[in-house]
């Protein structure tokens, strides 16, 4: 996940209910021996994971991590390719019998910090760590993908597992797409999961737009108008536009988590809200002075309307002689989940898993977003939160912040509960 910014069951019930909500599993023991299976290698994903960890690799720098990924592929028995848009690994596990293509993507990179980290195995590279969590996504690919090679007579179709590499940059799942390879693999479905900071082990999902659309937000004056009155009328409009729940602060982000008001809660505070960001940029020359903000809205159709809004307060304003021009400067997509592969993966885990194993978000998550919007846009896809912190070991998954941590616990359940569902797609019949 990219942040915008750096500062920033008994078997009866479970066929009832499987048929109840029009989703048959194949076969329940299949799925027990899933579980099984994760719970094997779970002691070698985690070693796996600290590796990464303590070599970790920047955007299109990912040339030692792609190496680790494809001879872990290779010795799976995989099809596997490598230099797909730079450091890109897939891996092709194909089934017995003919099914769905259905891929899974881990983001590969690491951040360019050195923020404080709270585990004993910290990065050996300096100026880089994984503070964003995706050794574990990879860590959890390939062991979804070793689980569904050790029940490859199960699997009727074709399984891509996607490693892509510059997802911070916002650039590798662009690339990716654009590649030869890609067009060769015809996606009927393709998934991915980020690690947050919801308790370890907790899967999230919500249909369409998971996270807020995020606006990089120009303004242009001329010269006359001083820092401090700028300062001074951004600030009247951030008051103007702001829209929330009564005394809501969506920015606090944090709260997203929180079992009260956070996500999961029908009536979160992290629903229908625009609000522009506390730290804005005033740059001035001789000739012009600038003021360049994020600015978060989670409904596509009140973005158009931002900008005129903005623009309207400027001219009542006591300033708007000096106005020059707005404009967006930034307009990253975002993620957008398929409603009907949403609601079907939710079905699919909690029959296999439970009712506790999966939960839905109603709200939109500010300052994050993702690439794998652009893969999307190829296959209907669906992205899940998987939760990594736990208070009682005192570990905060809160991404790209100082000390930021994951307990491995969630390797195991992101590996069981994805083999399963993929499993269960590519069954699904074309
Ligand atoms: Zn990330």
């Amino acid at each position: 996940m990219k942040i915008i910014q750096t500062k920033s069951f008994i078997l009866l019930s479970v066929l009832l209910s499987a048929t109840l909500i029009g989703c048959r599993l194949i076969n329940k023991n299949v799925h027990q021996k899933i579980e099984n299976d994760t719970d094997k290698i779970f002691d070698k994903l985690v070693k796996i994971r600290r590796d990464f960890h303590q070599y970790p690799e920047p955007a299109g720098n990912e040339k030692r991590t792609s190496k680790v990924i494809a001879n872990y592929l290779t010795n799976l028995g995989l099809e596997v390719k490598t230099g797909i848009a730079g450091n890109g690994v897939v891996g092709i596990l194909r089934g017995g019998k003919e099914g769905k293509n259905i891929a899974w993507r881990a983001d590969m990179d690491a951040l360019p910090n050195d923020l404080p980290d709270v585990v004993p195995f910290k990065s050996k590279n300096k100026g880089v760590q994984h503070g964003c969590g995706h050794d574990v996504h990879m860590a959890i690919g390939i062991g979804i993908a070793e689980v569904l090679s050790k029940n490859k007579e199960s699997v009727n179709g074709t399984i891509y597992f996607i490693f892509q590499p510059e997802e911070e940059t916002f650039i590798g799942a662009n690339n990716m797409v654009n590649s030869n390879l890609f067009s060769e693999m015809n996606m009927d479905e393709i998934y991915a999961l980020h690690v947050t900071a919801l308790p370890v082990g907790q899967i999230m999902v919500k249909p369409n737009e998971l996270f807020a659309y995020q606006k990089r937000i120009q303004i242009i004056f001329n010269s006359e108008l001083s820092k401090e009155d700028a300062e001074m009328l951004f600030n009247q409009v951030r008051n103007e536009t702001l829209r929330r729940k009564d005394g809501a602060k969506p920015w606090q982000i944090p709260k997203a988590f929180d079992s009260i008001v956070g996500l999961s809660n029908p009536n979160t505070v992290f629903k229908d809200y625009l609000f522009i960001e506390e730290n804005f940029a005033i740059e001035k020359d001789n000739n012009q002075l600038v003021i360049k903000a994020y600015a978060y809205e989670t409904s596509k159709s009140n973005v158009p309307n931002m900008l005129p809004e903005i623009e309207q307060i400027i001219s009542k304003s006591e300033y708007k002689d000096k106005f020059i021009s707005i404009s967006f400067i930034q307009e990253n997509p975002t993620v957008l989940n398929d409603i009907h592969l949403t609601k079907n993966a939710n079905n699919i885990l909690t029959n296999i898993y439970g009712n506790k194993s999966i939960k839905m978000s109603y709200g939109q998550i500010p300052y994050f977003n993702d690439d794998f919007y652009y893969f999307q846009q190829k296959a209907p896809g669906v992205y899940f939160l998987l939760g990594g912190s736990n208070p009682e070991k005192k570990i905060n998954a809160m991404n790209h912040a100082p000390n930021f941590g994951v307990d491995e616990e969630c390797i195991r359940v992101g590996v069981k509960s994805f083999s399963s569902l993929i499993l269960e797609r590519t069954n699904s019949g074309k």
